[in-house]
């Protein structure tokens, strides 16, 4: 099977799964998986091109003890940027081109999450620029915001390869960081963009369906969830139930003020 076809079957199961729960996919999702592996074991194989973030070496008080690394006592986003950008703590780092830490308004109001760079993001290193990017900002335009108003992240800052799901160990070694770009930006609101944010930012199980239209607390802040654009450029009779949502979305966010 050529690398295209294989990135339209995972694409229309992730959508498939996004929409349905993993419960009517765990076959499928098994032969994913064990294509990921092999997919994993091949890069993991390859030589390392970036260096090393630099953590302090801790002595023996710090290890018994909550010592902070730099990166979390970061009190600004470019600090914090400059300080993980050559993150090397997951395998996705040696698949990427260009380390994508977010963008926009760092003092935004509204928090735009969606899973992880595509092969455009990678390149120019900044998230949402492709296809789906325009959508994205379509969709934003659609309920009066505009991209450089809201703050935009992802919740992994490397590209996975073939623009596959990232596994759950990827998303837990890199969400902390996005947790802190949150304590630095303080959104009023959050919007999760497909199933993996959802997942990764809410750590819910339940299928896209039962996520949508609800009302979510991530640590104070209300979050809700919907379509992620690309899958909206794949299946555009989503794209009715996507406007319903960000119309809420919108809703809430005027109730705020
Ligand atoms: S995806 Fe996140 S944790 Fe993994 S290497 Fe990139 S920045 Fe580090």
């Amino acid at each position: 099977m050529n690398s295209s076809s294989r990135k339209k079957i995972i694409e229309a199961l992730k959508d498939q799964q996004a929409i349905f729960g993993d419960d009517l996919f765990e076959e499928k999702i098994s032969a994913v998986k064990t294509e990921l592996k092999q997919e994993k074991a091949k890069i993991e194989s390859k030589p390392v091109k970036t260096s090393y973030v630099k953590e302090p070496i801790k002595n023996s008080t710090e290890l018994f003890t909550d010592v902070k690394s730099e990166w979390e006592k970061s009190e600004s986003l470019d600090n914090l940027n400059n300080l993980i950008c050559n993150c090397t703590k997951c395998v996705l780092h040696k698949g990427r081109n260009k380390f994508v830490f977010g963008s926009g308004n760092p003092n935004a109001d509204v928090l735009v999450i969606g899973e992880g760079p595509g092969a455009e993001e990678d390149k120019q290193g900044l998230p949402f620029v492709g296809r789906a990017g325009q959508l994205l900002t379509d969709i934003l335009k659609a309920i009066k915001f505009s991209r450089e108003e809201v703050y935009i992240a992802n919740i992994v800052k490397c590209r996975p390869p073939d623009n596959r799901t990232p596994l759950p160990e990827e998303m837990d070694t890199c969400i902390p960081y996005l947790k802190k770009q949150i304590e630095l930006i303080k959104p009023k609101l959050i919007l999760c963009l497909g199933l993996t944010a959802a997942k990764g930012l809410l750590k819910k199980k339940d299928s896209l369906t039962s996520l949508r239209g609800q009302v979510f607390d991530y640590e104070g802040i209300k979050t809700m969830v919907t379509f992620h654009p690309a899958a909206l450029l794949r299946n555009p009779n989503w794209k009715k139930d996507c406007w319903i949502d960000v119309q809420k979305f919108r809703k809430l966010y005027d109730e705020m003020q």
